[in-house]
């Protein structure tokens, strides 16, 4: 038996003006997008903005239901509306925000298990690694540089594939 080592540097940024002109914008439209957020249930309120390579937006906002199982991340309505309005096109950057209205001190939001596996599948379609920046109340932001890290030893289309 041996051990092996899963070791991820995350970058930390202490406030959105260590960042690009258009990360900080990136992260503005999503905040905006808040504002499509439906959260009746949880007042958990996600946003994602993603920017493609051709250089368009595209929103998403988690929609809840009052069947529970059937709400949607935010993150998962960004991406079908990006592979909807733009097949096949890259996805440069995501910035992905949240607000809970208990509270006003939430750090980086980071996406969830589901989310972690579908926006491996769309790095995987799309042959490119998505960059993630992450803001919650907090001024701190947090950066993956692809959803690898954090889902590491992910499942995905290669076990399916016949030898
Ligand atoms: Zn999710």
């Amino acid at each position: 038996m041996k051990i092996k080592t899963i070791h991820q540097d995350l970058k930390v940024y202490s406030s959105i003006d260590e960042l690009e002109a258009y990360e900080r914008d990136l992260i503005s439209k999503a905040i905006s997008f808040l504002d499509l957020s439906y959260a009746p249930y949880s007042k958990f309120h996600v946003a994602t903005a993603l920017l493609l390579e051709n250089d368009e937006v595209i929103s998403g906002a988690n929609q809840e239901n009052a069947s529970y199982p059937l709400c949607l991340c935010a993150e998962r309505v960004a991406l079908h509306h990006a592979a909807m309005r733009h097949p096949g096109v890259k996805i440069k950057l995501m910035a992905l925000t949240a607000r809970n209205e208990d509270r006003t001190d939430l750090g980086p939001i980071p996406p969830c298990g589901a989310c972690r596996q579908v926006i491996a599948e769309y790095q995987e379609i799309l042959d490119c690694k998505i960059r993630i920046l992450m803001k919650g109340d907090q001024p701190e932001i947090l950066e993956l540089s692809s959803i690898e890290q954090v889902l590491p030893l992910g499942f995905n289309s290669d076990f399916l594939q016949s030898s």
